[in-house]
């Protein structure tokens, strides 16, 4: 029988508590005490307080399942197997206490162990640090892996400026010679730019402190910090295509199809559908965690994510509100170990579906009008759209800039950034300057002169600005 993907998560936290971890539960995925970062984006981000020192654990032995959204791999969702905007990453960590021997030893023992995922040693590689004779000796003496599959990446050391920084391994899946066997891919091996060789699991040994001058000097308590992708390992055990096709995001896509009467086929890309379970799952666990759409930081993530599902349902022939119809469906999924999505699944929604209707006011006119500008541009012989077009998406329409930009980028078009960025500037002027001449405006209090804000979550049944409520 195949394992589920909650049964894999459950067998990550049992295998680390067996070896004297305490699990830790996942923490929201909106940041407590940390400006450098808009979202958790990794198991480690929850726990810097441990590894900075500013709090010691009871048991240096941490694992944890966590939450993660990462925008920045927006462009590969649906297009690659194995990106996601939200996925969950599984994680052991070490506060100065065991270190790379047992780091390497237990991830093997955990994948290829008959009790646990079982899989075939045969098909998996490592990437490891050039330098890192250690991590090399323990990958191929101890662990017996043969030379041409460990293999040597400059990039595999992992440093993010002062602090903690240290070489890493990443552990890859051979999935086959269907997803890639010609012998002139010069991206076809583990860490290359590939479909064939899945990464699963990222195994960082901070051992080095940047010191302020550049220089790296051995820290005296080495820490480890790992992470696996959940998605990814159960596509491996579901034997699935991409991480789409497991019981992870699958009900997430049949409803996608009961609403919409369009069919996911097996064997093509299907990138709407995949894009729009991906934005479901991210809205409905930011939301759940206090996130709101608004038009800075945080809430116009969630915005572009809502706008650009509500574009791509267009391709599906989705003409009205349906992603807060995928809430419960999520929850349903995911409620084993998120017990939070399920109870606030009604408020989400509501915030879901206020602003779907909002924008379908305003899509197919906008959609209409973007179609027409990419004309006009393309009969002129342009190769971008102007900065005032863009603008005009924007205010009128409610159109993203990425979302646009993006549209038109399809076309074989860029966009003028810099022109849009002139218009809304000058827009915020004009609004700065009607203000100071309106007397009625001072006559009102600071707090709400001064909403810039992104809107916070004071409850599920309520929106506040800036404290108050609206
Ligand atoms: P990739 O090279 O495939 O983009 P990465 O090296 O950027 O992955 P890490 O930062 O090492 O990823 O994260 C640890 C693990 O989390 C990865 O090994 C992978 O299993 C998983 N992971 C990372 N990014 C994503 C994502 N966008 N969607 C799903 N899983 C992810
Ligand atoms: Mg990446
Ligand atoms: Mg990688
Ligand atoms: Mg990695």
């Amino acid at each position: 029988k195949q394992l589920s993907s909650s049964e894999v998560r459950q067998m990550f936290l049992d295998f680390f508590k067996g070896k004297g971890h305490s699990v830790e539960p996942s923490a929201s995925l909106i940041p407590v005490d940390d400006p450098s970062l808009l979202w958790i984006n990794s198991g480690v981000a929850t726990l810097k307080k441990y590894f900075d020192g500013r709090v010691v654990p009871k048991n240096p032995r941490i694992c944890n399942a966590q939450k993660a959204i990462r925008t920045n791999d927006i462009e590969n969702v649906g297009y690659t197997a194995r990106h996601h905007t939200f996925f969950e990453m599984l994680g052991n960590f070490s506060v100065g206490d065991y270190f790379k021997e047992e780091a390497i030893a237990w991830a093997w023992e955990f994948l290829t162990s008959p009790e646990w995922i079982a899989f075939d040693p045969d098909r998996l590689s490592v990437t490891i640090y050039p330098e890192d004779e250690e991590a090399y000796k323990l990958w191929h003496e101890k662990v017996g892996l043969p030379e041409n599959r460990i293999i040597k990446l400059e990039h595999n050391f992992w440093d993010i400026g002062e602090g903690p920084s240290g070489p890493n391994t990443e552990i890859f899946y051979d999935r086959g010679e269907a997803f890639g066997d010609d012998p002139n891919d010069p991206e076809l091996f583990p860490g290359g730019e590939n479909e064939r060789y899945l990464e699963v699991w990222n195994l960082v040994f901070s051992q080095f402190n940047h010191n302020p001058d550049g220089s790296h000097t051995p820290l005296p308590k080495k820490n480890i910090d790992t992470g696996m992708g959940l998605e990814r390992m159960v596509s491996v055990i579901q034997n699935a295509e991409t991480n789409f096709d497991t019981d992870l995001f699958l009900p997430i896509i049949h409803k996608i199809e009961e609403l919409s009467g369009a069919k996911y086929q097996a064997g093509k890309k299907n990138t709407a559908f995949k894009v729009i379970a991906d934005h479901a799952r991210t809205v409905t666990f930011a939301i759940a965690d206090g996130a709101l759409p608004s038009n800075e930081g945080r809430g116009y993530v969630l915005r572009r994510l809502i706008r650009r599902a509500v574009r791509y349902a267009m391709d599906l022939g989705l003409d009205k509100p349906f992603l807060f119809e995928l809430v419960p469906v999520v929850a349903d999924i995911m409620k084993d170990y998120y017990k939070e999505v399920l109870e606030r699944a009604p408020f989400v929604q509501k915030v879901i579906r206020g602003e779907e209707e909002r924008f379908q006011e305003t899509i197919h006119e906008g959609v209409s009008i973007l179609k027409e500008q990419i004309a006009e541009a393309k009969a002129q012989g342009k190769n971008e759209l102007s900065g005032e077009n863009v603008f005009k998406l924007y205010d009128t329409f409610g159109f993203p800039v990425e979302l646009t930009e993006e549209y038109a980028n399809q076309e074989g078009l860029a966009i003028d950034q810099a022109g849009f960025e002139d218009e809304l500037n000058a827009q915020r002027d004009r609004a700065r300057s009607a203000r100071k001449d309106q007397k009625s405006m001072q006559v009102q209090s600071d707090t709400l002169r001064n909403i810039t804000d992104p809107s916070e979550f004071i409850g599920y049944d309520q929106f506040a600005v800036d404290g108050v409520k609206v």
